[in-house]
């Protein structure tokens, strides 16, 4: 099928046109820059930049694929989890579309549609696959029965998702938002040993009652702590250290769980997806548990990493070949939307 795929979750307006599991075109507008000085995505920014970009973006993506919207088979779009005003602009654009053209609708789970990209890079994802995905919103363990009916939430962040982590002890180093990549750069000079970084619940009962969950809110306290007792001291702070340290302790206990969660599960493939999957540090540890266990660990380039529409668009096409029914044509967005659901009903 040929599937018309349109992200609004965040700050990215993005529009993607597959054709099975071909990419045809892929169309990423950003408001990142608009952000960047309040350290964090605005809400009502973002929302007003997906109205100012819908229609440019999706006009590209078509033209790009040299094709008019009456060629489409179908419409996909992420109908959350996001930011309720982000998420109301990209799927009240998708449904006038969809409307207009009389072409079928699919609100589907953004979250879900970082695991289907894989299949522009990879091919099919094989029955009983393992996805971590992880970014400045997410961080969660992914059973994968099959992509278009099957998916359940294995393990989950129980407060900060890792992107986040690394933005809140980046903005404590002075480095500006978002701060993942600077820390990403100075952990590769740094000495991981140089201070202790809490993993969270990976010892005594919090383990074993929680195996494949993460908690990363102890971690910037843990880290401003350690900075005010080397100062108390009269010791200068090194930078690279301390990124070092955090890079290595948080690349650590994602793999290590993640791993872990695919043995236990019985998965020979790991899917790795969101824009935190950019991190050298845990792309190497993954790649490296990927080896030692003999499991088939994937993990796309960045542009498929981070939020496009080409995963909204992958996972729409997948539910099409499934024979997935369309959403109903009033569906609604769901900000908090749970990551079993794959679609709207
Ligand atoms: P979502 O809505 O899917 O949660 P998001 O906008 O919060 O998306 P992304 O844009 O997918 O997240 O990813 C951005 C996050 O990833 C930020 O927290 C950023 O700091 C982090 N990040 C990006 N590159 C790196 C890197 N190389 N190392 C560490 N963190 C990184
Ligand atoms: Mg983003
Ligand atoms: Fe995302």
């Amino acid at each position: 099928p040929i599937v018309l795929g349109i992200e609004s979750t965040c700050d990215e307006t993005a529009a993607a046109v597959v054709q099975g599991k071909n990419l045809l075109s892929n169309v990423v507008a950003s408001s990142m820059n608009e952000h960047a000085r309040y350290g964090g995505v605005i809400p009502e920014i973002a929302s007003r930049a997906h109205t100012e970009s819908f229609i440019p973006v999706v006009s590209q993506a078509l033209e790009d694929a040299h094709l008019e919207l009456s060629d489409i088979d179908a419409i996909a779009v992420s109908a959350g989890p996001g930011l309720a005003g982000c998420l109301a602009v990209g799927v009240s654009g998708a449904k006038a579309l969809a409307w207009s053209a009389n072409k079928p609708i699919y609100g589907i789970n953004h979250v879900i549609g970082h695991v289907a990209v894989t299949q522009l890079q990879f091919g099919d994802v094989p029955e009983n696959t393992l996805a971590l995905i992880v970014s400045g919103g997410h961080t969660s363990i992914l059973r994968v029965g099959n992509i278009a009916t099957d998916v359940q939430v294995i393990g989950t962040t129980l407060d900060d998702a890792a992107g986040e982590c690394f933005d809140k002890v980046a903005r404590l180093l002075g480095f500006p938002y978002p701060g993942g990549p600077h820390i990403d750069r100075h952990a590769q000079l740094g000495d991981p040993h140089a201070l202790q970084v809490p993993q969270g619940l990976t010892q005594g009962k919090a383990a074993a009652e929680h195996p494949y969950d993460f908690s990363f809110s102890g971690v910037k306290t843990a880290v401003a702590r350690w900075i005010e007792s080397e100062v108390a001291q009269g010791n200068e702070i090194n930078v690279d250290d301390v990124c070092a340290a955090l890079a290595d302790s948080v690349a650590n206990v994602l793999s290590r769980k993640t791993i872990a969660a695919a043995k236990s599960f019985d998965a020979g493939t790991v899917i790795v997806g969101g824009g935190f999957s950019a991190n050298s540090q845990l792309r190497e540890a993954l790649a490296l548990a990927g080896e030692r266990s003999g499991i088939d660990v994937r993990i796309p380039e960045l542009k498929l990493c981070t939020d496009n529409g080409a995963m909204v668009a992958m996972l729409g096409s997948n539910l099409v070949s499934a024979g997935v029914k369309p959403s109903s044509p009033d569906f609604s967005i769901d900000s908090s939307m749970d990551l079993n659901r794959i679609c709207m009903e």
